[in-house]
């Protein structure tokens, strides 16, 4: 299962952006995944539940942000989302496209409350 790997990293990033922010409460982090990265989006969530359990990053919420396959026509310069693998362009006709999306696997955002400022 490797979305283990993945949810750690995620932590491992968090936790060097908290080492720079000691003061920041983080609340949430938002995860960008590509329909064609392979994760399964419940077993990260899990994996990410069960690593920051009892940890200080237990509220942390995870969001994930699934991006679908997108092509660009190679002839008319469409871009689309492909449902049930279906790469031919839906404005032309033309079968050849390329590949412009859907293998994101990476932080989007990270959500933090800094104390405000008092003197
Ligand atoms: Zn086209």
């Amino acid at each position: 299962m490797h979305e283990v790997g993945i949810a750690s990293s995620i932590i491992e990033s968090i936790e060097a952006e908290a080492r720079r922010r000691p003061d920041a409460q983080f609340t949430a982090v938002g995860v960008r995944i590509g329909e064609l990265s392979n994760v399964d989006r419940d077993a990260l969530a899990f994996a990410f539940e069960a690593l920051t359990l009892k940890t200080p990053l237990e509220h942390l919420r995870l969001e994930i942000e699934w991006c679908p396959r997108r092509q660009k026509c190679l002839a008319c310069g469409e871009e689309f989302v492909v449902k049930d693998w279906e790469l031919t362009c839906p404005k032309c006709g033309e079968a050849r496209s390329t590949c412009i999306g859907g293998t994101e696997l990476d932080i989007a955002y990270l959500e933090l409350e800094e104390p405000c400022e008092k003197s």
